[in-house]
């Protein structure tokens, strides 16, 4: 498919506009790229291509709290910058069923994040040259990370890592992985407790495979580590958790925002249908029953993302606890299940097909409700406050 020109548009009145205007060009500028259907062929995901082409518009660098900028200036430069990936994430949950999001979140909001002080390799990320992955669920357990079976080892003067990992978001298509694993000879440190380190997707000793899943069709791969040799160590052992667990304050917000503005997608979708479909010679949305039904989950929309922008403040200000990001991200995920579910019942049979946008959003929103943390690792989260 050839894609269009970008949008001719007028000078933007502020920088934050200006982001807006230059994602929406984005998107219209790349049809092919962002179309639905090959979102949903597992063999075709065009992760690579979409990254490249961000990172080369500067819309994820645009949208990164370049910690040297955000010291100069405060508050302020971190601000625009979430508000900048608010906006892209925003946009990205109304196309292509939603499905790139996922890849540009955990790219921007997961990689570029835990890759923060080391700038030659967040130098590619940013510029869209090469994409990322993190890996600590392994085939054995990935709610309890403090017992893993991959393991770190020093042989000769080389630090390797040993095991496997799965169902790791953009793993297919990453160049760099952020690997968590277990130091039981302390090679990185002399605590006990897992290392976080990093490692070349393309070097010897690793083999990725897409995996098959309901949802996040082609997104998620299984890596099997053979004594692949170790680049960086990110956080020695004893800190690998920790670096974790606050990063997934951060992860945990941005992602109930996606879920939030996914929802909001599909319940858009769910009102146009309704209003077109007839049924007994009328619209359904005529009917008072349906219109409550899609007045309360706008109702609940608007909860769950007031909720998730406080979230943001609280990111802002450097005081978001790991129980409200958790509270923010379990009621996201229930939000979009219902909707979807909801969704996908007043769309009648249409919904059921495959690819039907409440349809899709079903799928993922379940695989969310596991993805970053299950929806039960957030209630442990919120009772320990
Ligand atoms: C679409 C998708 C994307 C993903 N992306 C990534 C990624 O990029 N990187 C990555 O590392 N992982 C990723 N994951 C994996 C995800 O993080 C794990 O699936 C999740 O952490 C749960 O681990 P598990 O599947 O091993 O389930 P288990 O840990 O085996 O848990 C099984 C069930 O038991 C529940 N449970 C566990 N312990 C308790 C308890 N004490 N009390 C009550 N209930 C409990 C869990 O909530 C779950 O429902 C992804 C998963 C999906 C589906």
């Amino acid at each position: 498919m050839t894609e269009t020109p970008a949008l001719r548009r007028e000078p933007a009145s502020s920088p934050d506009q200006d982001y807006a205007d230059r994602v929406a060009a984005f998107i219209a500028a790349h049809p092919g790229l962002l179309a639905a259907d090959r979102w949903e062929d597992p063999a075709t995901p065009p992760v690579r291509e979409l990254i490249a082409a961000l990172g080369s518009a500067g819309l994820l660098r645009d949208a990164w709290p370049n910690p040297a900028a955000a010291e100069k200036k405060g508050r302020s430069a971190l601000c625009l910058a979430l508000g900048r990936a608010i906006q892209l994430h925003s946009a990205f949950a109304r196309v292509g069923n939603g499905a790139p999001g996922a890849a540009v979140l955990t790219h921007l909001e997961v990689g570029t994040r835990l890759l923060a002080h080391h700038p030659a390799h967040l130098a590619g990320l940013l510029d869209g040259t090469s994409t990322i992955s993190l890996a600590a669920t392994e085939p054995d357990g990935g709610s309890d990370l403090s017992t893993l079976s991959t393991v770190v080892r020093r042989e000769g003067g080389q630090l390797t890592v040993t095991g496997e990992k799965w169902f790791i978001s953009n793993a297919p298509f990453a160049d760099l992985l952020l690997v968590l694993a277990d130091d039981p000879e302390h090679a990185t440190g002399a605590r006990n407790g897992p290392a976080l380190l990093l490692v070349a997707a393309g070097g010897g000793g690793v083999k990725i495979e897409a995996l098959a899943g309901s949802g996040h069709t082609g997104l998620t791969g299984a890596i099997v580590l053979d004594q692949a040799p170790v680049l960086e160590v990110l956080a020695p052992a004893g800190h690998g958790l920790l670096m974790l667990m606050r990063h997934w304050i951060h992860e945990r917000v941005m992602l109930s925002l996606r879920m939030t503005e996914l929802a909001a997608g599909v319940l858009d979708d769910a009102v146009s249908g309704a209003r077109e479909r007839q049924t007994f010679g009328s619209p359904l949305l005529t009917n008072q029953h349906v219109r409550f039904v899609l007045a309360e989950l706008s109702a609940e929309i608007a909860e769950v993302r007031s909720a998730a922008l406080q979230g943001v403040r609280l990111l802002v200000e450097g005081t978001c606890s790991a129980a409200y990001a958790a509270m923010c991200k379990y009621r996201a995920s229930v939000l979009l299940r219902r909707v979807a579910d909801e969704a996908l019942q007043l769309a009648g049979a249409d919904g059921y097909r495959t690819g039907h946008r409440a349809e899709r959003a079903l799928r993922d929103g379940l695989g969310l409700a596991l993805a970053g943390g299950t929806d039960e690792l957030m209630l442990m989260q919120i009772g320990r406050g």
